[in-house]
C-alpha cells in the first residue's frame, strides 16, 4: 500500500476540531452490492445512507456470475439513491472506499473496478478494506462496545475475532465452510431458496423435537461439514416426514450449529479476558442466536450487543466507516497501479495491521 498525492489526513484543515470527512464505501464481496455515505464531523462518526440491493433466488444456490451480473445491473441505481438519500454530491465526497476482500473472486471484481473508475473520474483517493474487519468496526461505531470479541457469522466466514496487538486476531474459525454457508446448503436440501437462514429459522419454530445430530467443536474452532452431510442423509432417509420433519430438523440444526458457536464465542471471551460480546453477519440476525448469546453473557456476567441488522448483512455502511478510519491514518491505494487495488478473495483478517486503533 503506497501513500499517495491524495494524502488529506495530514491535511490540518481535515484534523482540527472543525473538520468534516465525507467518505462514499462500496459493498460487493457476495450477494450484495451496496453504496454508503459516512461522515465523521468534529470527531463524531454518522452514517448518512445505507443503500442496498442483493442478488437472491426463489430455488437453488447464487451462482457467482449471476451475483455479478446482479451488481452491474444496480451499480448506477445504487449509487445515484445513497448519494440522494446523504443528499451529498459526488464533488464532496473526500474519498472512494470498497471492499477489498475476502469474497468471491466474480463480486469483488466488480466493486474494485467501479471504485477504481469513481476514484479516477472524480479525482478522489482510494481504499480498499478489509470486510470482516468492517462488520467489527461498524459494531464499535454503532452500539457501545469498545473493546469486543466479535462472533462474525456470515455466508462463507465463521470467526471469532477480538483486538490485540495491532491485529484483529482470529481465535476461533470454522475448520470448513461457514455457518450462513451451511444454512443455505441445508436450506437447498429441502428446496427453500437463497438465502436460505431466513427460511430455516421461520420452519424452526414450527418444532420443539431435537434430533441428536454431530456437534464438532475443537478447541475454539467448529466445523459444519460433517453435519451437513449427516442432514442431507437425513433428508433422504425413509424417516423423513415420519419420524422427524423438516422443521425439526430445522430447529434440531440451528440448536446445535448455534450452541457450538455460543461455546466457542464464551471461551475467547475468557482467553482473551475481554468483557463485551457483539454479533456480526448475516446469521446474526437470526432471534434464536440472538437469544443464546444473551443467556451466555447474562449467565458469565459479559456485556452483549448486537447492531441493528442493516450493519448485520453485508452493507456498504462498514465499508465506508472502515475506510474512513483508514483513510485518516493515510491507508491509501495508488490508483494509478492497477495492482494496488486488485482484489483479494482470500484476505485474511489478520494480515492487516491495524494502524487506526
Ligand atoms: P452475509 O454474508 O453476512 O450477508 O450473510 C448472509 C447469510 O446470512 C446467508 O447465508 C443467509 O442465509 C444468512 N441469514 C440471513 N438472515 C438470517 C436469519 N434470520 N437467520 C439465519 N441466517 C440468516
Ligand atoms: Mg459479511
Amino acid at each position: 500500500m503506497k501513500k499517495s498525492k491524495f494524502n488529506l489526513a495530514n491535511d490540518n484543515k481535515k484534523n482540527d476540531e472543525t473538520s468534516r470527512i465525507v467518505c462514499l464505501g462500496i459493498e460487493t464481496t457476495a450477494h450484495t452490492f451496496g453504496v454508503s455515505i459516512a461522515v465523521e464531523e468534529n470527531g463524531q462518526g454518522k452514517i448518512l445512507s445505507n443503500v442496498r440491493d442483493s442478488y437472491t433466488t426463489k430455488k437453488g444456490g447464487m451462482i457467482p456470475n449471476q451475483a455479478a451480473d446482479h451488481h452491474v445491473d444496480v451499480c448506477d441505481v445504487v449509487l445515484k439513491k445513497s448519494l440522494d438519500e446523504a443528499k451529498i454530491k459526488i464533488d464532496d465526497v473526500d474519498v472512494i472506499c470498497f471492499s477489498q476482500g475476502p469474497g468471491i473472486g466474480h463480486t469483488l471484481r466488480i466493486g474494485a473496478f467501479f471504485a477504481r473508475c469513481l476514484a479516477h473520474m472524480f479525482g478522489k483517493p482510494l481504499v480498499g478494506v478489509n470486510h470482516c474487519i468492517a462488520h467489527l468496526e461498524i459494531a464499535r461505531l454503532v452500539t457501545d462496545a469498545t473493546d469486543p470479541v466479535l462472533l462474525y457469522v456470515s455466508g462463507a466466514n465463521t470467526q471469532v475475532i477480538a483486538y490485540e496487538g495491532q491485529k484483529y486476531r482470529i481465535f476461533g474459525e470454522t475448520l470448513d465452510i461457514g455457518i450462513g454457508n451451511f444454512l443455505d446448503c441445508f436450506a437447498r436440501e429441502l428446496d427453500l431458496g437463497f438465502p436460505g437462514g431466513p427460511h430455516v429459522y421461520e420452519l424452526s419454530l414450527k418444532s420443539k423435537k431435537y434430533i441428536e445430530l454431530p456437534y464438532v467443536v475443537k478447541g475454539m474452532d467448529v466445523s459444519f461439514g460433517g453435519l451437513l452431510t449427516n442432514l442431507k442423509q437425513k433428508i433422504h432417509k425413509s424417516a423423513f416426514g415420519k419420524e422427524y420433519t423438516k422443521e425439526d430438523l430445522c430447529f434440531s440444526a440451528q440448536e446445535t450449529t448455534f450452541a457450538m458457536l455460543v461455546e466457542v464465542a464464551e471461551r475467547a471471551l475468557n482467553h482473551c479476558d475481554k468483557r463485551e460480546l457483539v454479533l456480526g453477519g448475516g446469521v446474526a440476525c437470526n432471534k434464536r442466536l440472538q437469544e443464546m448469546c444473551h443467556k451466555m453473557c447474562k449467565d458469565a456476567g459479559f456485556k452483549f450487543y448486537v447492531p441493528e441488522p442493516q450493519y448485520l448483512i453485508d452493507n456498504a455502511a462498514m465499508i465506508a466507516w472502515l475506510g474512513l478510519l483508514e483513510f485518516k491514518v493515510g491507508n491509501i491505494l495508488n490508483v494509478e497501479d492497477s495492482k494496488d487495488s486488485k482484489m483479494l478473495p482470500y484476505w485474511r483478517t489478520d494480515d492487516v495491521i491495524v494502524n487506526w486503533r
